[in-house]
């Protein structure tokens, strides 16, 4: 069975004692185990959640990455100093990064592989812009993200590769993909994934949805056979709506 996986990413909200606020009442609510349940704090709060998740099932994961392991590039964040805070995800190739910080696939590729060296696993963001979606071009935009960001990934490595389908449009914007589309967009992920890294790898890799999930509306959407669980935002940020995510989750 494909395991399953609900994380949060809570950008750039919560300083320490709020983060800290944050996971002790999801860690103290959380009542099921065939999800994966993953939180992303700020780098700055990493360290302090780490130690709060440690003996738990939750993951602790990071929402972005530098791919060079260490060296004179001031502000970034290694690959190194990731895994020996413990962290086992981390989101790479968000729109937002892509969009506000300039990111381009080749840097995205460069990421991925540096998180997969380093024995952690990316969780890869991929999708389209309204615009692009209405001109019909959402196949060929995940397909040119998925194959430029998964360039030089071997099979096993495959294995660790987590995906989220996150189309911009609907990314903080209380918009939501139908099920029915997600579970379109989903599909055609799998089918190249499969193509890339073999039928057995690729279907074993998990596909989550992102963009405005809520308590109300994953049920539905988790619901359809591709979508194996939700990057979450937003509701994200307070336990009650985390653990209502969770616990709504087919
Ligand atoms: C996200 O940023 O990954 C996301 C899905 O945000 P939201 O849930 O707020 O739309």
């Amino acid at each position: 069975m494909r395991e399953r996986i609900i994380a949060g990413n809570w950008k750039m909200n919560k300083t320490v004692p709020e983060a800290l606020e944050l996971i002790e009442t999801i860690k103290y609510e959380l009542s099921r185990d065939d999800y994966k349940i993953v939180v992303c704090p700020p780098f700055t709060a990493l360290y302090s959640v780490g130690g709060a998740v440690s003996g738990t099932p939750i993951a602790l994961g990071a929402q972005n990455v530098f791919w060079e392991d260490r060296g004179a590039f001031t502000g970034e964040i290694s690959p190194v100093m990731l895994a020996d805070l413990g962290v086992e995800f981390v989101i790479v190739g968000h729109s937002e990064r892509r969009r506000y910080f300039g990111e381009t696939d080749e840097m995205i590729n460069r990421k991925v592989r540096a998180v997969l060296a380093h024995k952690m696993r990316p969780i890869l963001c991929v999708g389209e812009t309204l615009e692009q979606r209405e001109a019909g071009k959402t196949i060929d935009v995940v397909t040119h993200q998925l194959r430029e960001a998964l360039k030089g990934v071997s099979e096993s490595e495959a294995k660790r590769l987590v995906i989220a389908y996150e189309p911009v449009w609907a990314i903080g914007t209380g918009r939501t993909a139908t099920p029915l589309q997600a579970q379109a967009a989903h599909a055609f992920i799998r089918e190249e994934l499969n193509l890339m890294f073999g039928k057995e790898v690729g279907d074993q890799i998990p596909i989550l949805y992102g963009g405005s999930v809520k308590p109300d509306n994953v049920a539905d959407l988790t619901g359809m056979p591709d979508v194996d669980g939700a990057l979450v935002g937003g509701a994200s940020l307070k336990a009650e709506s985390f653990i209502g995510i969770i616990e709504n989750a087919q």
